[in-house]
């Protein structure tokens, strides 16, 4: 496999940067073995300081590849997995080791989002470990959809899982992601029953999530899976609308309004109701 990690900048400001085609030149052949061993992998960027993404300040590397196709996707150019830099396990820990001690001295942490991370499930037992080995807390945002691929021991270096339940109902759910709910919510039971730390994540779109009594299934389960510590709801916004018309993709939800202060403490209402402690 040619050596492309010397190109471009992992770094980003903002994973709102439209970012495409920056592994167009391997072979599909190569992007298959670079799946296979998890040595190489494809990130859309490294930011820093994100909040939201675990506790404390945190580093988070977006990766490329989602099986996914969520309507109000923030940021449809990480689908593509070859629209990330390919990058080797040793050039990705490197960029994390940077912020080491500055994480260290703000209890945060580094979280590997997406895109889906666990397109590149190798890669991200990899890269994640690297960042344990570090000291460094780990988190791991994902929909859960292929979840089945970690092993129990695997999940152990995962020090938390950023859960992403997207809806309940399973024909809403298929209308909205295009794929099943039924393997995101398998995990789910199995991260409770490992007792592995979970937060959920809820993003709350007007007149797409915002059924009460979705909302009640989702809060009801999660209270009895016991190991939820926190759920965050994150209303719905419009940053990553011009990446669809970029990368001329139908984009559904044009006119759809960020959801307004009362939608949001209902929502949080419903998990709080349930007993959990929700942002
Ligand atoms: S799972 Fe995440 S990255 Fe994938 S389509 Fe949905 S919102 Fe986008």
């Amino acid at each position: 496999m040619p050596d492309t990690t010397a190109r471009p900048q992992l770094e980003a400001t903002s994973p709102f940067e439209l970012r495409v085609n920056l592994g167009h030149e391997l072979q599909e052949s190569e992007v298959r073995s670079a799946l296979a061993s998890g040595d190489m992998g494809f990130l859309h960027s490294y930011t820093t300081g994100a909040a939201v993404d675990g506790p404390g300040v945190r580093v988070v590397a977006w990766t490329t590849g989602c099986m996914w196709r969520c309507r109000y996707c923030h940021n449809p150019d990480t689908w593509t997995i070859t629209n990330g830099i390919p990058v080797s396990v040793a050039r990705a820990s490197e960029e994390l080791r940077k912020y080491r001690g500055g994480l260290a001295l703000m209890n945060g942490g580094f979280t590997l989002s997406g895109g889906e991370p666990l397109m590149q499930h190798r890669f991200a037992v990899k890269l994640l470990a690297e960042a344990k080995g570090m000291g460094i807390h780990t988190a791991l945002d994902t929909n859960g959809f292929y979840g089945e691929r970690l092993t129990d021991a695997e999940m152990e270096q995962v020090d938390l899982v950023l859960l992403d339940i997207k809806t309940w109902d399973a024909e809403r759910h298929i209308a909205l992601t295009g794929m099943d709910n039924g393997p995101t919510l398998e995990f789910a039971r199995r991260l409770a029953a490992r007792r592995r730390p979970v937060w959920l994540r809820y993003v709350l779109v007007p007149g797409l999530t915002d059924d009460a009594s979705d909302i009640a299934e989702i809060a009801r389960f999660a209270a009895g899976l016991g190991n939820v510590e926190r759920v965050d709801v994150l209303p719905f916004h419009q940053l990553g609308q011009y990446k669809w018309a970029k990368l001329q993709l139908p984009y559904t939800l044009p006119d759809t309004e960020s959801p307004d202060v009362l939608a949001v403490q209902r929502t949080l209402d419903a998990f709080r109701g349930q007993g959990l402690t929700a942002y």
